[in-house]
């Protein structure tokens, strides 16, 4: 039985005031079942840290660099984030695949870095409205996936993975529990066919999980938690997504 996981995506909101709020509300919830995590635009990690690091609940960035160190303005290398005791790094969100024209192969580098050093990287995969109507969802999936397979080698078994439909993401349209298994099941296949860790591995659900819906899409039987962002926003709604992990 693999645990489940309800990591918050922040995206770039909040505030210091806002922030403490948030995280004093989850903290006040305490205890939960499930493993919980944040992860928080860079210049507010070391909030969270102070914050978080005597309670259970694990912190982490959005984005990482895949260099190591350098003359590369504006990124954030994987060990500066190890430093702030930063447990998870997101990578290959749809936002920064699309705005910012991430490959999938710049994607599994930075799952490598981030791993290189400590960090296990919530790798996001997904298809647009666009590719679903084109029956190319399986494919689109498969294709992201397996360049961080490949890339990881034999350390695949240690990345979180999270399906992501674009088309559900801050739209308030969820791919139905069915919908979302289906393809959490095509993914545990091909992590089976890549690592012998396949059945321990958390494969999140992201795309607008609200309380209201998160328990049908959390008893999936390959649905091991969510990826939430809007939600993760407000700390009772983000607290009721954790209860309803179990
Ligand atoms: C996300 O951005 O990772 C996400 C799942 O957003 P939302 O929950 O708002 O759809």
């Amino acid at each position: 039985m693999r645990k489940k996981l309800v990591v918050g995506n922040w995206k770039m909101h909040g505030s210091r005031a806002a922030n403490a709020e948030l995280l004093a509300g989850i903290l006040g919830a305490r205890p939960f079942t499930c493993d919980v995590g944040v992860c928080v635009p860079f210049v507010y990690i070391a909030d969270a840290a102070v914050s978080l690091a005597a309670s259970d609940i694990r912190w982490g960035s959005q984005d990482v660099s895949p260099h190591e160190q350098g003359a590369y303005t504006g990124e954030v290398s994987a060990k500066m984030l190890r430093e702030l005791g930063c447990r998870y790094a997101i990578v290959g969100h749809s936002e920064r695949r699309a705005f910012h024209q991430e490959s999938d192969q710049l994607v599994a580098d930075k799952a490598k870095t981030a791993l290189g050093h400590g960090l296990t990287p919530i790798v996001c995969v997904g298809e647009t409205l666009e590719q679903r109507e084109a029956g190319q969802t399986e494919a689109v999936v498969k294709r992201q996936l397996s360049a961080v397979i490949h890339t990881l080698g034999h350390c695949a078994g240690e990345m979180v993975v999270a399906y992501e439909p674009v088309w559900a993401i801050g739209t308030g349209r969820t791919a139905t529990p069915e919908q979302a298994q289906a393809v959490h099941a095509v993914l545990r296949a091909q992590l089976q066919a890549a690592t012998s860790h396949a059945e321990t591995m958390k494969i999140l659900y992201g795309g607008s999980v609200k309380p209201d819906n998160a328990a049908t899409l959390f008893s999936q039987p390959d649905i091991d938690g969510g990826l939430i962002g809007g939600a993760a926003l407000k700390a009772t709604d983000f607290v009721a997504i954790c209860r309803a992990a179990g």
